[in-house]
């Protein structure tokens, strides 16, 4: 999407890791009238697939969730991060590995939200090695639920999350592929 590689490319500061910050428009200001088209984008790429649900973890998918889950007229659930790993018979629950602060954390839904008939369409801000994923996959298979596939604004394509899900299977669309950012620029794949 031509609009959100040449924001990146105006606002975005890469940090090591390497870690894309989009602070001005993503994940901590929030330009919202771009993320609701981000959202738009995201809703038509799956508007066939007939999604019941939305899924996406919390904190920052919840925004860009909102904004697809508006486009296609259907709730969204956010994954909710969790003190303790107890199992609880209202929750489910899985433990995730976060990219961006190196810690594993649980995370939950209620089960009264997720239903083996629901159809799932998983969105997220970045994919990088795909644990956020995996985690939401594994959310949803707790429950029986159909996964349609996974939405996301920036994927960072030089990590293996999005080739590892694609190979299993998963449809996996996302709006700017990066294929490397350095102190040279960022590049970005064609679509
Ligand atoms: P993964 O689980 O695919 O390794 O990483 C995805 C999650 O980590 C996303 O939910 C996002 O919050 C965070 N993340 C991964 N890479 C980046 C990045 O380059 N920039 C930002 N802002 N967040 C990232």
């Amino acid at each position: 999407m031509k609009a959100l590689e040449d924001k990146i490319r105006a606002e975005g500061k890469i940090l090591p890791g390497p870690v894309l910050k989009v602070s001005s428009f993503l994940n901590h200001q929030m330009d919202s009238d771009f993320i609701m088209e981000l959202g738009r984008a995201l809703a038509e790429r799956f508007r066939e697939d007939g999604a019941t649900k939305i899924l996406t973890i919390e904190s920052s998918g919840i925004a860009i969730a909102v904004a697809a889950g508006a486009a296609l007229h259907v709730p969204v659930l956010f994954a909710k991060k969790h003190r303790t790993s107890n199992v609880s018979g209202m929750l489910y629950q899985t433990l995730v590995h976060s990219y961006t602060h190196g810690t594993d954390y649980t995370v939950v839904v209620e089960r009264e939200y997720l239903k083996a008939d629901d159809r799932v369409l998983i969105i997220d801000d970045f994919l990088a090695n795909g644990k956020a994923v995996e985690g939401l996959l594994d959310l949803a298979s707790q429950a029986g639920a159909k996964v349609v596939g996974a939405g996301i604004v920036i994927e960072k394509g030089f990590q293996e999350g999005g080739e590892k899900l694609r190979a299993d299977g998963l449809r996996v669309e996302s709006l700017a592929i990066i294929d490397s950012m350095d102190e040279n620029g960022i590049v970005f794949r064609e679509s």
